[in-house]
């Protein structure tokens, strides 16, 4: 692992690692130069130091997603006010070095004030150009008392991505406020970076990790807890019906009230995307905001309050029996099944019929962004859910050996996941629907309700799918090709660069061999129903 603590070093580093020379052969190289050097993903994940669990989360993430991983720590006196804690924030240098270290991070970006150009003097005298998030996403929650905080951020996260480049870059759920105008940010000023949002890690009370927890006696954190058990309160209020804004509130004061050292700053609900206020209803979701002062510490948290049926995501590897499964489980509990996989084969298909080679994934691009698919639930549980692509009927076509094999290709790549990506969570809000796919679980729906990995030995699926092919009248292929084909598709998607295949760190892996379907589809349901 490397420390960069300056530009000049950074910049060195991002040149020497981000272009990986690939190995190509002569006549190649001299056709195409620019392909000799093929860019490897590079993930961010920002930081003021003092590491903890949460951040651990992120770097995780972005260790399983990207080629190279790179934490900057920095304490940007741009976002603490004068007097706000910016002298006493905890600094742990060499315990955030071990730290990355062992989470797998490759380099740590850890520049000074003056390196960022941030200088305290520069800072007071308003001598930097400064980046300026909408006054309506900065003028409730924190941006109330903690002024010109956002601004701060924005502009030190815009010299971050403007230096690192990444291809994406991680923040928690927990600072929902700083996330959205990240988002915001990001979508306004044209940067092509994907933000990837990371749930809040808790300590078992429920106390969201943070760094600020330092500041806390025992007693205080335990008192601390109260803050998540009122916005518990307040969700347990929701799913039982309550939509009133003012009632959700009264649910979380009411129950941090039972410590008179807990002192509320605020309770808010908002849209969570753009931070307008929800001032009678919860419509669709809602993110419940809380920020609290114990003694001279300042805590804030925060849920997502949904209004949707639960989803059921099925994750795991080809040929693990996810879409019979998903389909018996969707059946069983009179949920809507949401066939991703048909989704990629779809488009895959498409890419065949029009000629359209493989690794021309501007073509591809621009195909899925303006393809037209169409899922309707088979007539029964032995017909496949039936499929449209730009009005044809797919639901056959895609199903041969010769779209299975060229899938995964598709599949890895980037353009064609966000296009799918999009059209599926667009279908996902309204829940109460079971998907299946290779990343449901851990990107599609990260916040499903139930997530299960399903997988099963090579040679049972090989088995499944010479049954499936006969079934279907295909010309056979042998037990061997299929094994390779299978292994083969499976280090593929487990090791592509976006979106690799990967249990969720919270599903239920279920190993399938010498199980029938229907003893899947139980186990799965009661896992459902026993949740509930
Ligand atoms: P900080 O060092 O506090 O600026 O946080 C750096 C990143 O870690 C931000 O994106 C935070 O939202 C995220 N983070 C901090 N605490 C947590 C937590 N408990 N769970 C998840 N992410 C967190």
């Amino acid at each position: 692992m490397r420390l960069l603590t300056t530009v000049a070093a950074l910049r060195c580093y991002l040149a020497q690692h981000r272009f990986k020379n690939q190995l190509v052969d002569q006549a190649q190289l001299l056709a195409f130069e620019v392909t000799a050097r093929s860019k490897t993903a590079v993930g961010l994940v920002p930081t003021m130091g003092a590491l903890h669990e949460g951040h651990l989360s992120l770097i995780q993430r972005a260790r399983q997603e990207n080629a190279i991983v790179i934490v900057s720590i920095f304490v940007n006196p741009l976002q603490f006010s004068p007097n706000e804690d910016y002298q006493r924030y905890p600094r742990t240098r060499e315990q955030d070095q071990l730290f990355c270290e062992q989470a797998g991070v490759d380099a740590i970006f850890a520049p000074t004030p003056e390196e960022m150009g941030v200088a305290q003097k520069i800072v007071q005298e308003s001598k930097v150009t400064q980046v300026i998030p909408p006054s309506a996403m900065i003028s409730g929650l924190c941006g109330r008392t903690r002024l010109g905080h956002f601004q701060g951020v924005a502009t030190i996260v815009t010299k971050l991505f403007n230096l690192v480049q990444p291809d994406r870059a991680y923040f928690g759920q927990k600072d929902g406020q700083q996330l959205a105008v990240i988002k915001r940010l990001v979508a306004d000023l044209n940067f092509p970076i994907e933000i990837v949002a990371c749930p809040t890690v808790r300590e078992a009370s429920g106390l969201a990790v943070s760094s600020r927890n330092q500041y806390l006696t025992a007693t205080q954190k335990q008192q601390a807890s109260v803050l998540y058990r009122g916005l518990q309160s307040s969700q347990a209020a929701f799913r039982a019906g309550v939509r009133d804004a003012k009632a959700l509130i009264a649910a979380v004061r009411q129950e941090v009230a039972m410590f008179s050292s807990v002192l509320v700053e605020y309770v808010e609900l908002v849209e969570p995307n753009t931070l307008m206020l929800i001032e009678e209803k919860v419509e669709e979701e809602g993110m419940l905001a809380v920020a609290a002062r114990l003694g001279s510490t300042r805590l804030i948290d925060n849920i997502i309050l949904h209004d949707r049926q639960p989803i059921i995501a099925i994750d795991g590897p080809a040929g693990a029996g996810k879409s019979t499964v998903a389909r018996q489980v969707a059946a069983k509990l009179g949920l809507v099944y949401l066939d991703t996989g048909a989704m990629y084969r779809a488009i895959t298909w498409l890419v065949l019929q029009k000629g359209i080679a493989l690794d021309d994934e501007c073509a591809i691009a621009e195909l899925a962004n303006h393809c037209v698919i169409q899922l309707s639930p088979g007539k029964d549980l032995q017909t496949p859910v039936q499929v449209w692509i730009n009005d044809t009927d797919v639901t056959q076509a895609i199903r041969t050996h010769e779209v299975t094999s060229k899938v995964s290709a598709i599949a890895a790549q980037s353009a064609v996941r966000q296009a799918l990506l999009k059209l599926q969570q667009n279908w996902g809000k309204k829940g109460g629907l079971v998907a299946e796919g290779r990343d449901i679980g851990t990107q599609v729906f990260p916040d499903a309700e139930v997530k299960i990995f399903l997988t099963a030995s090579v040679s049972e699926r090989a088995r499944r799918r010479q049954q499936d092919f006969q079934k279907q009248g295909q010309p056979e292929v042998s037990i061997e090709q299929l094994e390779k084909d299978i292994a083969e598709r499976d280090r593929k998607d487990s090791t592509r660069k976006v979106s690799p295949l990967q249990k969720a760190a919270d599903a239920v892996e279920i190993r399938t061999d010498g199980m029938s379907v229907s003893e899947v589809t139980e186990q799965i349901v009661d896992f459902y129903t026993n949740l509930r």
